[in-house]
C-alpha cells in the first residue's frame, strides 16, 4: 500500500510506474477476487459505524484519463454499501454559474457531512487539469491554484475529513484497446465521447500535468495514491484496501445508546 502514496513534495515520474504493474501483491486474479469480498464486507462494516457514528466524514477523489476505469472502481469497490449514507458523484465541465464563482466553490458544496463517505468522479483537480492542458485559463489563474488546493482540503482535515486521492493510472495503449471496445460495442458505445480523442492527443501534457498535481498536492493529511490500473482486479484490490486499511485506523466505534437499556422488557 505504501509504495504506492506519493510522499509530499516528491516528483513523480510516471513513465517509470508500470501501469500493468501488481507489485506487492502475489497472486493473480482469481487471488484477488477472493481477497476482494473479506475486504468489501470489512468496508460495509467501517460505513455503517461511520454512520452510527455521525461524527467523521470521508471523502474520496477519483481521478484519471477516460477509461481509466473510475466508473468501473466506484460501481465494484463501494458495492454493497448503504445508500444513505454513502454519495457518488461526478463532475462535468461548470456551467456558467459555477464559472461565475471560485472554483472550489461548487466542490466545497459537496463535501460530506457528519457520517456520510461521498465519492468524487473528477473533482477540483480538474482545474488543473484540461484547465492548464488545453488552456481554458492562463497560468495566473491555474498555478496558484495548487495551494489553495491544498489550504482547502486542509481545512476539510481539520473539520473531521478523511481525504483520499486516487490516480488511476493506465498506459496510453490500454486506453486505446478501451476506447476501441468502446466503439465496437453497442452496449458501451453510450460512454464513447469524441471529445475524448482531444484529450488523448494531449496525452503527454496530461501525464504532465498530472506529475505536477501529485508532486505539490499529497499531503498527509490527504495523500495521493498512484494506482497502476491495466488490470481492473489489482486496481479494485488496491483502492479497496487502501480504503479500508486507512479507515479502520481510526478506529470508528458505534455509538453507545443513549440511556440506560438494561431490564427493558418488550411485551
Ligand atoms: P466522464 O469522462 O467523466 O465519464 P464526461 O465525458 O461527461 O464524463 O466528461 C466530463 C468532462 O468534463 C471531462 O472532459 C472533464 O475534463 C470535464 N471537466 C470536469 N471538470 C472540469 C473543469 N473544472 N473544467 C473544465 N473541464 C472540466
Amino acid at each position: 500500500m505504501k509504495r504506492y502514496r506519493v510522499k509530499p513534495d516528491s516528483k513523480v515520474d510516471l513513465g517509470k510506474i508500470d501501469p500493468g504493474s501488481t507489485k506487492g501483491f502475489k497472486g493473480g486474479k482469481e487471488d484477488a477476487e477472493q481477497l476482494f469480498h473479506p475486504l468489501n464486507q470489512r468496508l460495509l462494516a467501517i460505513q455503517e459505524s461511520l454512520w452510527a457514528e455521525h461524527k467523521r466524514k470521508v471523502l474520496v477523489v477519483l481521478q484519471g484519463m477516460d477509461t481509466s476505469g473510475k466508473d468501473g472502481t466506484i460501481s465494484h469497490v463501494f458495492q454493497g454499501v448503504n445508500p444513505l449514507g454513502v454519495r457518488a458523484l461526478a463532475f462535468k465541465a461548470p456551467s456558467p454559474e459555477e464559472l461565475s464563482h471560485d472554483f472550489l466553490w461548487r466542490i466545497h458544496a459537496k463535501v460530506p457531512g457528519a457520517g456520510e463517505m461521498v465519492i468524487f468522479n473528477r473533482s477540483h483537480y480538474e482545474d488543473v487539469l484540461p484547465v492548464r492542458v488545453l488552456e481554458l485559463a492562463p497560468p495566473e489563474i491555474w498555478r496558484p491554484r495548487f495551494d489553495q488546493i491544498n489550504d482547502f482540503e486542509r481545512l476539510l482535515a481539520e473539520t473531521g475529513t478523511t481525504v483520499l486521492k486516487f490516480f488511476l493510472h493506465i498506459s496510453k495503449d490500454e486506453q486505446k484497446k478501451r476506447l476501441q471496445d468502446r466503439l465496437d460495442d453497442p452496449a458501451k458505445r453510450w460512454k464513447f465521447r469524441t471529445g475524448d480523442l482531444k484529450d488523448r492527443a494531449h496525452w503527454d501534457d496530461y501525464m504532465e500535468a498530472y506529475e505536477d498535481l501529485l508532486q505539490r498536492t499529497s499531503q498527509k493529511h490527504a495523500p495521493w495514491y498512484v494506482v497502476p490500473a491495466n488490470k481492473k482486479w489489482f486496481r479494485n484490490l488496491l483502492v479497496a484496501t487502501v480504503l479500508v486499511e486507512t479507515l479502520e485506523s481510526l478506529g470508528i466505534e458505534r455509538p453507545e445508546p443513549e440511556e440506560d437499556l438494561k431490564g427493558i422488557e418488550i411485551e
